[in-house]
């Protein structure tokens, strides 16, 4: 039976583009086509565990088809129901016109906890909704490309392919029917980081502008800002670890399931994710005070908080109790609708899910591409590169009688990997993204939130596809 109803998600989605669509300059009825779910998939399927028969609860949704495959992760919670998934597909269409990703939005979930089953358990639950939807015509490198999202990862991602090609054998392009595989299953490398490493370049931009850190009381930059994490899963690990590391910042609180740490000091992530390892737990980490209760977490004083957790955490109930300045929406759909009308009233900047966390949609369109050409991104050209490089710093040491170093001449001359290519690739996408929501921002003076413009962004670039079909005015 369907779980508890979410509509607080779907409603809010819908309130936002409402808010936003009157900025797009787009038709009634193109915005109505725009903002409809065209597929909704709902299935129940019977599987063996243990000696019982349990009968499993799941969705796919296509949000959107004015481009071909429809893309989406694919979500494993108790929490799952037809609404969330709706709203997660929503999200998808937009999320993808902003990055430039030329697909479809979609999702799916599965309404169970990955916490009550086993290893083998949950491979035949996959694999069983895999079969579903290839039954349906739900699945495929051109039709419907899933991906992971919270509680899947590149594990689950592998058993659909597998399950795929056990049905598809001979399909030359089966590779691209999922992605966030494992590099060694036709997966990419940067894949797993993607998502995280997307929300550190866009925290990133964001905090580039001097003009807009001053209404902020901030200094631009991201070198010893404080953040608190809500979720230290694929998407908030990578992010706290890559803003470290690359950002300079300070991670002073971090929530997980089972509770809270805080550390004016700072705290070590990775150290943080070895001791949860070890002990099952992130409490009682050395040097840090752990938390009454793990939703405290939120209302930090801090620069930057990042929820990587669920939707619905900021809600009207303690929006007001928020002491960040910039709240960076890892998670899908964290800051209900409500609560941004008092955060924004608070003048604190909210960078929206459907830019902030597309890095993982970005590379997983690189992987998908990938699959396509049956090449690694780099092969035909590293050689070629570091060859070209190595004779322009012989030519130049030749004419200036001067050598540098083996370890600069080694920097220079390297040609790029795979790695290297989507880590560039992904910057680029996230700093333009961030232009042109920006740019929204500041030209439209209707417009006072960066959701909105995030939306606009979205809903032009869909308009136009669709007005180039002449199917509206
Ligand atoms: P995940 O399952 O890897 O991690 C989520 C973590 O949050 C888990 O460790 C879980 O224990 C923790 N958590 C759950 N409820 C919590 C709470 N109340 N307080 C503190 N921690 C809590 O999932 P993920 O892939 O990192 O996804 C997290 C969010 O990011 C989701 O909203 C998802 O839709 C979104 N997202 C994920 C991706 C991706 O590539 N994985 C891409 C875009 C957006």
């Amino acid at each position: 039976m369907s779980k508890s109803v979410h509509g607080g998600f779907l409603e809010s989605v819908s309130r936002n583009f409402d808010k936003a669509a009157p900025h797009s300059g787009l038709h009634k009825g193109l915005l109505a086509q725009i903002k409809a779910c065209n597929s909704v998939y709902q299935m129940r399927f019977p599987v063996k565990i243990g000696s019982e028969y349990q009968v499993i609860e799941a969705y796919r949704v296509q949000h959107s088809h004015h481009r071909l495959p429809t893309k989406g992760g694919i979500r494993y919670s108790q929490k799952v129901n037809q609404e969330e998934v709706m709203a997660l597909a929503s999200l998808m269409t937009y999320k993808c016109a902003i990055v430039d990703v030329p697909f479809g939005g979609a999702k799916g979930g599965v309404a169970i906890s990955p916490r009550d089953y086993t290893v083998s358990q949950l491979q035949k639950i996959t694999r069983r909704y895999t079969t579903e939807l290839i039954r349906k015509n739900f699945i495929g490198p051109g039709i419907d490309v899933p991906a992971p999202d919270y509680g899947t990862g590149s594990r689950e991602m592998a058993w659909i392919l597998d399950t795929y090609i056990t049905f598809k054998g001979g399909e030359i392009d089966a590779a691209g029917c999922v992605t966030g595989k494992p590099v060694n299953q036709n997966g990419i490398q940067g894949r797993t980081e993607a998502t995280g490493r997307g929300v550190y370049y866009g925290i990133r931009e964001a905090c580039s502008h001097k003009d807009d850190m001053a209404a902020l009381g901030l200094k631009p930059g991201l070198e010893g800002k404080t953040m608190a994490i809500q979720g230290l899963g694929n998407v908030g690990y990578h992010a706290g670890v890559i803003s470290q590391e690359e950002g300079g910042v300070k991670i002073i609180a971090v929530a997980e399931y089972e509770g809270a740490v805080y550390n004016k000091d700072g705290i070590d992530i990775k150290k943080l994710f070895k001791h949860r390892k070890k002990t099952g737990s992130i409490l009682d980490f050395p040097g840090a005070k752990n938390m009454k209760q793990r939703k405290r977490v939120l209302e930090v004083d801090c620069d930057i908080l990042v929820p990587a957790a669920l939707e619905g955490q900021i809600t009207k109930v303690n929006a007001d109790k928020v002491k960040a300045k910039i709240i960076a929406e890892a998670a899908n759909g964290p800051v209900t609708a409500d609560a941004e009308e008092i955060l924004l009233k608070k003048g604190v900047m909210v960078i929206p899910d459907m830019y902030i966390n597309a890095g993982g949609v970005t590379v997983s369109y690189f992987e998908w591409l990938k699959n396509l050409s049956h090449m690694r991104f780099g092969r035909m050209e590293k050689r070629f590169n570091a060859n070209k490089y190595r004779n322009l710093v012989e030519t130049v040491e030749r004419m200036t009688g001067k050598t540098i170093g083996a370890k600069e001449k080694d920097f220079l001359t390297k040609g790029a990997d795979e790695v290297d290519l989507v880590r560039s690739g992904l910057e680029e996408t996230m700093i333009t993204a961030y232009d042109q929501i920006r740019t929204n921002f500041k030209r439209n003076k209707g417009i006072n939130d960066l959701r909105s413009a995030a939306f606009v962004s979205a809903l032009k670039k869909i308009g136009s596809d669709y007005e180039s079909l002449g199917i509206f005015p």
